[in-house]
């Protein structure tokens, strides 16, 4: 037997058991982002690799180490998409959608980041984005973060999941406040490890997220970023409080959430569901007033957040039991009844076009027919064989309930059937 080839490490396949939960969140984010007047965008998966330079930040993770970049056969480099923001701002320019216009959109799709695979944290995995463009106030911040509590409150998992919050600022203010944390860290350089040491020249507000447990004394005592807000962005910031508070939204205030990527500024913020375990980040969002002119459009007050649909599957099937099982399983015996059950079976579906049925396609004799019709968990089989054909009847078969078999006119199984329907 020749050696079967296996997936790429960190890229997952996703088997129909799981895609029941996915298609439920999925249906449940589509109603939401609808509630809230949001329209999908589309965008491709791969771009080039500038784009991502030029917005994320070289000097972040992802640029620096976990872009899947290649050169394609016209000598472009080319980069598989880390994560939608940019890309939809991107698109957003490109297409003219955004200039002087507030728009509301959604995207959800698989991103690419070459990190280590462990438990959560995957190579291909799979967002749900919002990106909000015009709107400057903390209120769509709010819009947004009450768009997530709802989709936690639909599906029932609202206590598992604690909200933290920060401002980053001005970009002008981030500067004074990254020129002190690194004159800190440097008086306090022996109590960095290795990566901290390489981050304070290139990336010092990442040493905030350090998980190094001999790091956090000197963490705890690094300047904080509330302390260096000016004036506009602390009113943002206490005007997006009140709304949560009014809405009775419970939030953290951690000084130490600064987000991996470059072009955040203002409110930032992420859901964290401890159950997950490390990688414990849920979803996460902020400002990026300034990415849509860094990327050449014209400048746009902007928006966003990005949630992990892996790391939400697994919290969504670890709470609640999603099945799908057939309505109808049609056995049919003998080769006149064989081609008869499949146009009986589209003569089903023409009638009753809610219906699931599946059609035996007559694998197997009679009793094993059966069993796969049991197995199936279908409500009820629908037997036809020469007797029915004879007779022109279709016999039903009761799969779940303890009720006698009745042989019907095939409008009588229509009405029979339409309780389901
Ligand atoms: P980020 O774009 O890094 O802010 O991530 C937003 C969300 O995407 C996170 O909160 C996670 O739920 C999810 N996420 C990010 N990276 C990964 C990954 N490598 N594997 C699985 N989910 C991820």
């Amino acid at each position: 037997m020749a050696e079967s080839i296996q997936a790429i490490r960190g890229m997952n396949d996703i088997v129909p058991e799981s895609t029941l939960y996915w298609q439920y969140i999925e249906d449940v984010l589509r109603e939401i982002a609808r509630n809230y007047g949001y329209q999908e965008i589309r965008f491709p998966i791969i771009e080039h690799t500038e784009l991502f330079e030029r917005s994320i930040g070289v000097v972040t993770d992802i640029v620096s180490k976990e872009m899947y970049t290649f050169v394609d056969r016209n000598g472009d480099s080319l980069t598989l998409r880390p994560e939608g923001t940019v890309g939809c701002v991107r698109a957003g320019i490109q297409q003219g959608i955004l200039h002087n216009q507030v728009r509301r959109l959604w995207y959800l799709g698989p991103m690419f980041r070459h990190e280590r695979p462990q438990k959560g944290r995957y190579r291909q995995f799979h967002q749900f984005g919002v990106e909000t463009f015009g709107l400057p106030g903390p209120d769509i911040d709010a819009e947004h973060i009450f768009m997530i509590n709802r989709l936690w409150n639909i599906l029932g998992i609202n206590d598992q999941i604690v909200l933290q919050i920060n401002s980053l600022g001005t970009k002008e203010t981030r500067v004074l406040y990254r020129d002190d944390l690194v004159i800190y860290f440097k008086k306090n350089i022996n109590e960095l490890d290795e990566d901290s040491k390489r981050r304070l020249n290139t990336n010092p507000l990442r040493i905030l997220d350090s998980k190094n447990p001999n790091m956090q004394s000197v963490i705890l005592h690094a300047p904080k970023m509330p302390d260096y807000l000016d004036e506009e962005s602390k009113i943002h910031f206490d005007k997006l409080k009140c709304l949560l508070d009014a809405a009775q939204i419970h939030y953290e205030i951690n000084p130490r959430l600064v987000r991996g990527l470059d072009y955040y500024c203002c409110t930032v913020y992420e859901w964290i569901a401890e159950k997950l375990g490390a990688q414990n980040a849920l979803c996460a969002g902020g400002r990026y007033d300034d990415l849509v002119a860094q990327l050449g459009g014209k400048a746009t007050p902007a928006a966003g957040f990005a949630l992990g649909l892996e790391r939400l599957a697994e919290i969504v099937t670890a709470q609640k039991t999603i099945e799908s099982t057939p309505d109808v399983y049609l056995i049919t015996v003998g080769e006149i009844a064989r081609q008869r059950g499949l146009l009986l079976a589209e003569q089903l579906r023409d009638k009753l076009p809610k219906l699931c049925i599946i059609t035996s396609c007559s694998s197997g004799g009679f009793k094993t027919q059966f069993k796969h019709a049991d197995k199936s968990g279908a409500k009820v089989a629908l037997i036809l064989g020469d007797k029915e054909i004879e007779q022109n009847i279709i016999t039903v078969k009761y799969l779940r309930e303890d009720k006698p078999q009745v042989s019907l006119k095939f409008s009588e199984v229509i009405k029979l059937l339409e309780k389901f329907d």
